[in-house]
């Protein structure tokens, strides 16, 4: 079936997620999770969000529903991203945190936070993602594994890892060959160091673990331990990822939880068997999906060339965001920053689309199950947004106290806005038009970069034909007879590169030219509006 055919993804899930919670009579659990490494992106964002939109339908669907989000702060530190957000999600470079380095290879929640202003490193970039999830209306309860691990939530669990320690070993050694049967799944916190350290045995009675502080592999780099030797208790360690994720199911009695591609060949797979037949539960209903691209580069916390929601929301509103991720999960894709305009261009259509449906098909369908999902809430009525280009080019062109004055005159004139305006309506251009700005001022192709030349470029005027400037010499008198509609104005050139025996073409890149400095630009008409009738008129005399 195509995609316009079949039924919306979330909801095919959702029916799924329902049926076992009902089968097994217990609330649906719909889990996600994250390791608070710091460079938590918008590719990290997909497993929140996908699992957040199936919560909401099956919420909807007025079943019991808990939105559970694990928060991996017994992780260790890998290594220090090249910049760090600060609690408003501004970025730092972490040289400036030269400190940092010396806490790689202790877990996440002992590392201190580089900022000082939470009470540890996962604690302070925990509450960094949460406030960008909150800004999308996400709210999922965040649990911390450390403190599921003091608790002693897990020991029922690491005890079954002990217990059967044998089986874990053949398990295990299927799946990665480089674990042999004699491998041990644990990790110790080294109470004189705090790093994490492979264990050498283990004592069921006193629940205790033995071990050397000999530092672990991480990234194929070795830390280095203590060399302290000593006992600690389950409580003060790890699970390694493989096991620790299988026992978050149990812990949460997660029914459904999608998780990104490197996971499904991986954890994934061993991660069935061992909640079977190690601890004794069914696994989540899985849901994998594709990692996207930025720009066609893949994100990387370590190269630098990350983007987390805050910087995605100086750009464009949160449920054009949201509706990014609204599309089938299955696909690689490509997030263009450069062209965020094309994204918006789809939410708005998207948008159009539910509120004036052409037909009650599968389409249809889909149409209404996204835009619901991308909206925190959906408005009684359509609400009036500018497009994006649009707006980008109005905000580069007028000054920002009569930004948004020019911007409703204009598209008064251009047929966008009729009628009285809401504040609604007024407070989503004036929000466009700053995140248009903002946008072509860091992001934006060079096209849609556009700084009106106070002079015409003397070299430009030097290689235009006389025609090109004959038809320039027409417009600049029309400019002045009166104000036109941006469909009169588009008459006006055509008729001014007829009067002046040359193509449509050759006046559109000589305007250009003499504008801009560059043969192409926004659109012709509703760019010579934004600037304004007469000051073009004052420029093109100027040229000659
Ligand atoms: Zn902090
Ligand atoms: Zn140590």
């Amino acid at each position: 079936m195509s995609e316009k055919e079949s039924m919306f993804w979330a909801e095919q899930l959702a029916r799924q997620v329902i049926e076992r919670a009902k089968r097994e009579g217990k609330t649906a659990v719909i889990k996600c999770g994250q390791t608070p490494s710091g460079g938590k992106h918008i590719g990290n964002l997909n497993d929140v969000v996908r699992a957040y939109f199936v919560y909401r339908l099956v919420k909807e669907k007025g079943c019991d529903a808990r939105f559970s989000h694990s928060s991996d702060d017994r992780d260790p530190l890998k290594d220090v991203p090249k910049k760090l957000a600060d609690l408003d999600g501004n970025w730092h470079d972490s040289k400036k945190f030269p400190e940092m380095k010396n806490f790689l290879g202790r877990p996440l929640c002992r590392v201190p936070d580089p900022f000082g202003c939470c009470g540890s490193w996962s604690e302070h970039f925990t509450k960094v993602w949460e406030k960008g999830l909150n800004a999308l209306g996400i709210f999922p309860d965040i649990v911390s594994e450390d403190k599921y691990y003091k608790e002693g939530k897990f020991d029922p669990y690491i005890i079954k890892v002990f217990e059967n320690i044998e089986e874990v070993g053949k398990i295990i050694s299927t799946f990665q060959e480089t674990k042999g049967e004699k491998y041990m799944p644990f990790d110790a916190i080294c109470p004189k160091c705090g790093m994490l350290s492979n264990i050498s045995s283990f004592d069921l009675k006193n629940r205790t673990v033995h071990f050397m502080c000999g530092g672990k592999a991480i990234k194929k780099k070795r830390t280095e331990g203590c060399g302290f030797e000593g006992d600690v208790t389950i409580r003060e360690g790890k699970l390694q990822w493989r096991f620790e994720w299988p026992a978050q199911w149990g812990i949460e009695q997660a029914t459904f939880e999608p998780f990104g591609k490197d996971h499904y060949e991986g954890s994934w797979k061993s991660g069935q068997v061992i909640a079977r037949n190690i601890y004794g539960i069914e696994p989540p209903i899985p849901y994998v999906y594709e990692f996207f691209l930025v720009d066609g580069q893949k994100m990387s916390a370590s190269v630098g060339n990350v983007f987390i929601v805050q910087d995605m929301l100086k750009i464009i509103e949160p449920e054009v965001l949201t509706y990014f991720y609204t599309k089938r999960p299955g696909k690689q894709r490509d997030l263009s920053l450069k062209n965020i305009q094309l994204m918006a261009d789809e939410f708005d259509e998207l948008e159009k689309k539910y509120f004036n449906p052409v037909d009650d098909g599968k389409e249809m369908e889909n149409i209404r199950a996204a835009y619901k999902l991308s909206m925190i809430k959906v408005p009684d009525r359509q609400p009036l947004r500018i497009p994006y280009a649009y707006a980008s080019m109005v905000a580069q062109i007028v000054p920002e106290d009569k930004m948004l004055e020019k911007a409703v005159g204009l598209l008064r004139s251009s047929g966008h806005v009729k009628g009285e305006l809401s504040g609604e309506d007024e407070k989503n251009i004036a929000a466009r038009l700053k995140l248009s700005k903002y946008w072509a001022e860091n992001y934006a192709a060079e096209e849609y970069k556009i700084k009106v030349l106070d002079k015409a470029p003397e070299e430009a005027v030097k290689k235009m034909s006389g025609g090109q400037k004959h038809s320039l010499e027409l417009l600049a008198k029309e400019l002045q007879k009166k104000g036109f509609s941006e469909e009169e104005l588009h008459n006006v050139f055509f008729d001014a590169a007829k009067k002046s025996g040359i193509t449509s073409k050759e006046f559109f890149s000589a305007s250009y030219l003499i504008l801009l400095g560059k043969p192409a630009g926004p659109r012709l008409s509703s760019f010579i509006l934004a600037i304004g009738q007469k000051e073009v008129a004052k420029r093109l005399e100027k040229m000659k």
